[in-house]
């Protein structure tokens, strides 16, 4: 028995009552619904069963509604029905609801929701008394009894369609608005009858039974495989999202005539950011319509002429919406009668562009401070806008056009279902997901796919919603396509597209194309460009490129990194016109000789530093001596031995061909002797199979067991001190000619693998001797800062003692993370981190996301013994790390001076930099 001092629990909120900004109890929508009528916008009256409720009803095993909701439900339906003057399930003027789910994240179109709920012969005679409009009425009816049946009763849609389409044949009618009140009415029975067929009893008529039974599927909802499938993929937590909420609505019919619309409306364009409200509408028809892309709807625009008086207060509508949020809305309106009602709102999905654009828009109106707008961009995101675009070279005509749903370029084998897509996608298969329309169960097909492409529906489809969230590709309603998927092919005019036929879409502005049309990087725009300037400003940590070669350092230049944190040098080593080179440098066999190739490689190299340097300048470069192990650049044994094998079979065969000339002539035999093939001469072969042999000695000479621990890095630079010593001369000289041409530059050069600082002073006296010679030759001050890369776990631990020759520290964390895990990289990766992430082992795959627990705390460890010893010590990371945004905030908040990433992400990491200082600020705020 309850004690009398238990007070009862609440489980509903009229709108009126609900505190708007509790969306984990009252679901975004519900709260939105509450915040809205709050600040005296027009939405229908309802109210909303919290997800508290639903936790409860999904946690008894009978699946039961917890005591006292049901009670609760009647009381706030007896206030619906007083202010709407209403009856539910009355025989006068019917009142009517929708009961819609919505959790805390917005998780479009994966759970479920019931129109038109309370209609029964009874109410349905009375709403067609009510309204004189039967066809209405019948509509209305047939729309119930098919979502009833499908969401709450489990009935399979195809056995509606089925009949719809029965209906609409005979009655020789393509659209459904073609169908007078008899069809609808015989729709409405025959639906009746499936749904007493397939679940063997006949539709409850008792409205409450009804409501009880949606309320229950709605909750249920939460547990489909739909949305768990969602959470899983967008990473959505209990403590973000739990349960959802019912909100029980007024309908309000969009569907009453030629003064009724429906429509989705964003405060601003979600495609491209620019500031008009922006959306789709259609006139006589309810919302359903416009979501499932059963009709293609117009644009808003045209409603100004359609319904002016309409069109103003929407207008009217978008600017308190976003006065009030200060965020863009993407909202749900109807319109009854001449009555406009707003019936949902939400913070619009955009996709990157778009989000950048409007926060630099809402700074200039005044809506958001710099710091706002700087916070209101995911920086992950950005990494669409570095979507590739069409080559516009390409000169190729497009073989359909759709409307530009969601941007960006994407290329694959057409797929014409979902299963499919899943399937060639995870044997790592590019593919573009062609479907007529899609649904909210095609979600595993969205994931795989490098783009959608859908023959019918609009820019707020399904399919155009969801792929503009997940930032793929989206061209929607091409309607010249016909899609047939039983036949896995889509017929354009004479063409036909089989499956795994390649095609392009072009997202940015509808084209689909036959074949895999070249892609181009993409642009700045000016508003990124504005962020970025302002992140600049407000980041502490300045981003650096991780940069090779010239051109990659005029890129890094153009994406705005502040220097280079790490230039690769052996990758200058690979290029074809020095490989010859290294390799006579590997494989000599006295100090000499192998000076004499190196001779021949220092112009090479400090002709590269020189173009990297007046790229960058007047910023920093950091330049790696040579790391790998030196037998990377010589070919395999395996390969080796295969190709001396064939040699000495050509060896064979062109001594077998001499003896064949000699014996021809000696026997005169003219013929055989003129018709033999020219081969190389076996000297020839004899020259190229002795270096052969020689390579191959030095291959295996150089075998070790484990390479990545054995003879590289700093052990190679002392081993052989010529390579060293001349990779130090090749940058010296290219800064002492840039000085002189009046260039600044700032070189850094930097050791790798090092565990002592016994190996850091043998380098750095390399480079004492030859920057005393370059600055007597050239007769300029050459500036050079030394330091080290911190990459083995005893580099970490000996830190202090480091920093006493080193000037600066760059953290390599992907072999401090391989170091620290002792996981080589490529065989944990292939074999057993995908069962550590699924079993929880491990929450993420160390070498994307720094391990703060275990490598983190070595850094940190690191900083502070190094700075301890060198105040001051400039501190970097260039590990792949440096372009991920929460390693980023990591990095910021163990006092590094700087990050380092592959070009491509250092707008990323800029903006990561500025959230990670507002982070810490706001931090350091809360803590005073
Ligand atoms: C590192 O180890 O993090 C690093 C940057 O060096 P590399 O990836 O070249 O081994
Ligand atoms: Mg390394």
């Amino acid at each position: 028995m309850e004690s009398p001092t238990t007070t009862r629990r609440k489980w509903i909120y009229a709108f009126a009552e609900g505190n708007g900004r509790d969306r984990m109890l009252l679901g975004g929508k519900g709260a939105n619904l509450c915040e809205m009528t709050r600040i005296g916008l027009n939405v229908p009256p309802g109210f909303v069963i919290s997800t508290e409720a639903c936790l409860a009803f999904l946690d008894d095993p009978q699946r039961q509604l917890p005591e006292g909701v049901m009670g609760e439900v009647r009381t706030h339906m007896a206030d619906l029905e007083r202010r709407t003057g209403k009856i539910f399930g009355g025989a006068q003027d019917p009142l009517l609801v929708s009961v819609r789910s919505g959790s805390a994240m917005s998780m479009p179109g994966m759970m479920d929701t019931i129109l038109n709920l309370g209609l029964n012969a009874t109410t349905l005679a009375a709403l067609i008394r009510h309204t004189g409009n039967e066809r209405f009425g019948y509509d209305a009816f047939r729309r119930f009894v098919q979502l009833f049946g499908k969401v709450a009763l489990g009935v399979p849609d195809a056995l509606f369609d089925e009949q719809f389409e029965a209906v609409k044949d005979r009655a020789g009618v393509k659209i459904d608005v073609g169908l007078g009140p008899d069809e609808l009415r015989e729709i409405g029975d025959r639906f009746l009858d499936v749904v007493h067929r397939h679940t063997g009893r006949p539709f409850p008529t008792d409205p409450y039974e009804q409501l009880e039974i949606a309320i229950k599927a709605v909750f249920n909802s939460w547990m489909g495989k739909r949305a768990i499938d969602y959470r899983r993929e967008f990473h959505i937590t209990p403590a973000m999202a739990n349960g959802t909420a019912v909100n029980v609505v007024t309908m309000v019919f969009g569907n009453m005539g030629n003064d009724s619309a429906t429509g989705v409306g964003f405060t601003r364009n979600p495609a491209t950011g620019e500031n008009q409200l922006y959306g789709e509408y259609l006139v006589n028809a309810q919302g359903e319509d416009v979501v499932a892309g059963i009709r293609t709807p117009r644009p808003l625009q045209e409603m100004e002429r359609e319904m002016p008086e309409m069109h103003r207060q929407l207008a009217d509508l978008r600017n308190r919406l976003e006065r009030h949020y200060r965020e863009v809305q993407d909202f749900e309106f109807t319109i009854e009668r001449g009555t406009l009602y707003c019936l949902q709102t939400r913070n619009g999905k955009m996709n990157a562009a778009s989000m950048v654009r409007t926060s630099v828009d809402m700074v200039e109106e005044g809506l958001l401070t710099r710091e706002q707008a700087i916070l209101r961009v995911n920086p992950a995101h950005l990494e669409q806008m570095l979507f590739p675009r069409l080559d516009p070279k390409h000169r190729g005509q497009p073989i359909a056009t759709g409307l530009p749903a969601s941007p960006g370029a994407a290329s694959g084998q057409a797929v014409f279902d979902a299963d499919r897509a899943e399937a060639l996608g995870r044997q790592g298969v590019k593919v573009v997901l062609v479907r007529e329309e899609t649904k909210p169960e095609d979600i595993h097909g969205f994931f795989a796919s490098q783009g959608i492409l859908t023959s019918r529906g609009g820019k707020t489809s399904h399919a155009a919603v969801v792929a503009r969230g997940m930032g793929k590709p989206c061209v929607a309603g091409a309607e010249g396509i016909h899609v047939d998927v039983q036949m896995r092919v889509a017929f354009i005019g004479e063409q036909v597209i089989k499956e795994g036929d390649l095609i392009t879409i072009d997202g940015s502005n509808g084209h689909v194309f036959r074949g895999e049309v070249p892609t181009v990087e993409a642009d700045f725009s000016p508003a990124l460009v504005r962020l970025l300037e302002w992140a600049d400003q407000r980041a502490r940590l300045h981003v650096r490129a991780n940069a090779d070669t010239p051109e990659d350092a005029a890129r890094a230049v153009r994406y705005g990194a502040r220097g280079i944190g790490l230039c690769r040098t052996e990758r200058m080593f690979n290029a074809s016109d020095r490989l010859p080179i290294v390799i006579d440098m590997i494989v000599a066999e006295s100090p000499e000789a192998r000076r004499a190739a190196i001779d021949r490689l220092l112009p090479i190299q400090r002709a590269d530093f020189a173009g990297i340097f007046r790229a960058m300048s007047p910023h920093p470069v950091t330049i790696r001596l040579l790391d790998p192990p030196i037998h990377e650049f010589l070919p395999t044994e395996r390969q080796l031995e295969d190709d001396m094998a064939r040699l000495q079979d050509l060896r064979r065969a062109a001594r077998g061909l001499e003896v064949l000339v000699e014996s021809a002539r000696s026997l005169g035999d003219r013929r055989a002797a003129t018709t033999a093939p020219a081969f190389p001469d076996a000297a020839a072969i004899d020259a190229i199979m002795t270096r052969k042999e020689a390579i191959l000695r030095k291959a295996q000479a150089l075998r070790e067991v484990n390479p990545m621990l054995g003879h590289r890095g700093v052990r190679l630079g002392l081993t052989y001190p010529e390579i060293y010593t001349m990779q130090v001369r090749a940058v010296l000289e290219a800064a002492a000619d840039c000085v002189r041409a009046g260039v600044e530059v700032h070189p850094e050069i930097m050791v790798p693998q090092v565990c002592t600082a016994q190996e850091l002073r043998a380098v750095r006296e390399y480079l004492a001797a030859v920057q005393a010679q370059v600055e007597t030759t050239y007769g300029v001050e050459v500036p050079c800062r030394f330091g080290t890369m911190i990459e083995v776990v005893r580099a970490c631990m000996r830190a202090e003692n480091l920093a006493e020759v080193a000037e600066f520290f760059s953290f390599g964390t992907n072999d401090l993370t391989q170091a620290t895990f002792s996981f080589s990289r490529e065989d944990a990766e292939n074999k057993f981190l995908p069962m550590y992430n699924e079993r929880g082992i491990l929450q993420d795959n160390p070498f994307e996301v720094l391990d703060v627990k275990g490598v983190g705390r070595l850094m940190a460890l690191a900083v502070e013994w190094g700075r301890a010893s060198r105040p001051g010590l400039k501190v970097g990371i260039c590990g792949e790390h440096g372009g991920h945004p929460q390693s980023i905030a990591f990095c910021d908040s163990i006092g590094l001076d700087y990050v380092s990433c592959s070009s491509p992400r250092v707008p990323i990491a800029r903006l990561a930099a500025a959230h990670a200082s507002i982070g810490s600020a706001a931090r350091t705020d809360a803590s005073a």
